[in-house]
Formats: C-alpha cells, structure tokens, sequence
C-alpha cells in the first residue's frame, strides 16, 4: 500500500490520494473521453483496491468450500476466513463479541431484518417509532410498512435550512416515547454528520431503542459502537471498499438473542422435526441459507486496508478534501452547496444546484471530462421534498480523491455553465 510518510508535507489531508490510487485497478482504465477517471462518487459504491480483489480472487481459487457444514480441511479453512472476517468487523465497529455481527446482504437488509424481526415482535397498535426527512430510503420504508402493518404510527424529525436534523424537533417527537429511534449518522443526500452521541443519549432518555443507519459513516471515520452506545447499526460493504453482495447488522446480544429469525431454512436452525424447528444460536439464527462466503472475506481484507490507513486519518483526508471543495465550489457564482458550512458537520459528500442547469444535465457534461457524479434524488426524496428541488448533483470523496480532482470538479462546474450560458 502506498501510503505517504506523515513526514512527508501534507498536500491533502493524513496522506496522498495521489499515491493511493496505484492500489485502485479502476483508476489504470481508461475512460469513454480518453481523460483521467475522476471517481467522485463514493458514496453509492466504492472502487476496489487490489488487495481486495486478490483476497477475493485467492479465496475462490484456493480456499472455496461451504462454511459450517464440511468435516474436511477445505471447508474448514474456509469457515476460518469468513469467520476471521466476522471478527474484523466487529473490531472495526468496537462491538463486544463478534457474536454480535450478522452478516447480512447490504444495509438496507440489515434495517429490513429489525424491522421484520424485532418490529414484528415488539410493535403493537398506538406504538410510535421516529426517524428522520434526512434519510436514505432504506430507513425510511421499512419502518413504513411495519407501522402501517402493524397500526403504530411512524414520526419524521424535521431538517433545518442547512441540512441539520433539527434537534428540538427530535426532543418534541421523543416526548412521546416512541419504541425505536432510527437516524443515519452521516446523509448521503446532504453529507451532514449528525450528532450521535447525544441523539442516542435522547433516545435513551426517552425509553427508546436507537439503530444506526452507518452506511455512509463505518467506510469514513472511526465508529465505536460501544461507545456510542446505541443498540444496532447498519452498514454495507460496497460503500467501504468490500464487495457488493455483503453488509453486516451489528446489535446488543440480548436484543438479538430474543429476536425471531428473519429468514428461514438451512443454518439457522439446531433441530428439524416434522413438528417444527429449534433455531442456532445468534448470529447463525440471522443466516439462512449459504452466506455471501467470499464477499465477507473480501469485506475481511477492505477492514485490513482501510485500518492500515487508519479511520482518523480517512476522515482528516477526506475533511481536508470537502474543505477546498466546499471554497472552490463556493467561490463559483451560481453555484448553491447544500448541507452544513461547518466541516465538522460534513462528511466528504458535497450535493449542489446550478443555476438553471438540472442535474442529470451537469453529470452528462461532467462524464464527458472524465468525472463521475451521481446526479438525482438519491434515494432519499423526503429532502428533496424539503428543499422544493427535484435532484442534486453530489459529489463525495474516498482516499483515492486529491487535490486535483477538487481543481477538476472546480473546472467542471465553470465549462459547464459556459456551456448552458
Ligand atoms: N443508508 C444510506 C445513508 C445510504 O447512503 C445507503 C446507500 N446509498 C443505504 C442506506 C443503503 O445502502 P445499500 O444500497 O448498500 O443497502
């Protein structure tokens, strides 16, 4: 890995973008337009570094066999990689015990699983639950559905003009002590970093449970969930520089030893009669059928390089990243930057508006320069709603990024309002 000695001069944060892109394959392919790839769009799915696609490719070629059923060496070795990777998770977030972690396919899964399991469980008729405009989709229909199943009502904390969940609203909505509090930490639709620690400890205060919707968060700065102290968390690994096919729920143990399975079948149960079924302890209970094996050791080797960099020095680099860009961006008449001005607030996520130019029009001409943008609603029209816009064209950051891709997006911007003068 190349990662730049700190005493190096810093250019762009806690190391070089510059250098780390040699571990990204993506970046050595050329683009439709002949120029330099610009990725600037981590936030829906990262780019691989090498190391995890070797990890994925050695584990089919040398060490693939089914985990938890084969009295043999291969399937042994195998059950010890996923079950390795398991265990990096869980030291990534700080979870207790890795008993902790269900693997799960992405987190909208993962939220889907505690609304399925412990919200059918545990919701009646005249129960509330809260969450937020500011969310992705994922943790917003989810716990539609189970209210409206279930005749319990589902509650939205308001967002402030600059993209802040506006915590006196989250106070009011809390008096009226729902069961769950579901709240992202970081927005993908505005990149605001909302206050944890204190939205857990209102929770809490309130009699709620609080889930953590982390999908935009665990690839870009440390999480802690013992320290948070909240009671499950979401993530994907596609967004951290894992494969696609692999996302982990972490919850308390004793949440999800009461829990009802999710889904049913093969490995999730002890004892099959004709009668009925005995479920496997947790987190086998959560994972039925034959995991996302090699996806999860792929996840194992995206822990080992984003810890090798290590999560305060990814979010130093990508603060320093959103700094230049929310200046250079800012300095561009015409240019509206949603989300906080206040870079402790905002993670590397920068969503824009171009006076009279949409969205899907901007990421057009900025594919055309080699920049990949992600331009719409980004699955959370709820703020899209609480803007009056139809989209956004956002542009988020990774440790591959450096200065010169905030120098292009700046260029980008100028050539393509030129172009729609
Ligand atoms: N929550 C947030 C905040 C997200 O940004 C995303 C993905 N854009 C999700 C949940 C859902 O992630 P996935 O599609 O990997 O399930």
């Amino acid at each position: 890995m190349a990662i730049e000695p700190a005493a190096r001069p810093v250019t762009e944060g806690a190391f070089s973008g510059t250098a780390l892109r040699d571990d990204f394959p993506i970046f050595d392919t050329p683009t439709g337009s002949g120029m330099r790839l610009v990725y600037l769009d981590a936030a829906a799915s990262a780019p691989k570094p090498r190391s995890v696609i070797e990890a994925v490719s050695d584990a089919y070629s040398h060490h693939y066999a089914n985990v938890h059923r084969g009295i043999y060496e291969l399937s042994e070795d195998a059950t010890a990689r996923f079950e390795g990777a398991r265990r990096k998770v869980a030291r990534f977030i700080g979870a207790p015990s890795e008993r902790e972690i269900v693997f799960v396919r992405n987190a909208t899964e993962a939220i889907n699983l505690v609304a399925y399991s412990w919200g059918r469980a545990n919701l009646r008729a005249g129960d509330r639950v809260v969450t937020t405009q500011l969310e992705h989709h994922a943790n917003i229909v989810p716990w539609q559905q189970l209210t409206r199943e279930v005749g319990a009502t589902l509650d939205y904390v308001a967002i402030t003009d600059d993209g802040r969940l506006d915590l006196d609203d989250l106070r009011t909505k809390l008096a009226a002590h729902p069961k769950l509090l579901a709240v992202a930490h970081v927005s993908n639709a505005l990149g605001t970093i909302n206050p944890l620690s204190e939205i857990v400890e209102l929770g809490h205060e309130a009699g709620a449970l609080v889930l953590i919707d982390a999908a935009q968060s665990a690839p870009h700065m440390p999480i802690d969930v013992a320290s948070l102290g909240c009671d499950f968390l979401a993530l994907s690994g596609h967004k951290m520089l894992g494969p696609s096919g692999i996302g982990a729920l972490w919850g308390r143990r004793e949440l999800l030893d009461a829990m009802p399975p999710f889904l049913t079948g093969g490995s999730m149960i002890i004892r099959v009669t004709l009668e009925g079924a005995e479920w496997n302890e947790v987190p086998y209970k959560f994972e039925a059928g034959t995991p996302a094996i090699v996806e999860a050791i792929g996840l194992g080797a995206a822990i080992d390089y984003l810890e090798e960099l290590g999560m305060e020095n990814v979010r130093a680099h990508e603060r320093y990243l959103f700094e230049r860009a929310w200046q250079t961006l800012g300095e561009i008449p015409g240019v509206r930057r949603l989300g906080p001005d206040d870079p402790d607030l905002h993670a590397g996520v920068i969503s824009f508006l171009l006076d009279g130019i949409h969205p899907h029009d901007i990421a057009t001409v900025f594919d055309s320069h080699g920049i990949a943008v992600r331009a719409g609603h980004h699955c959370a029209q709820p703020v899209m709603l609480r803007y009056d816009i139809p989209a956004t064209t956002r542009a988020s950051f990774y440790v591959y990024n450096d200065l010169d891709d905030i120098e292009a997006l700046g260029k980008a911007v100028v050539a393509t309002q030129m172009l729609f003068a």
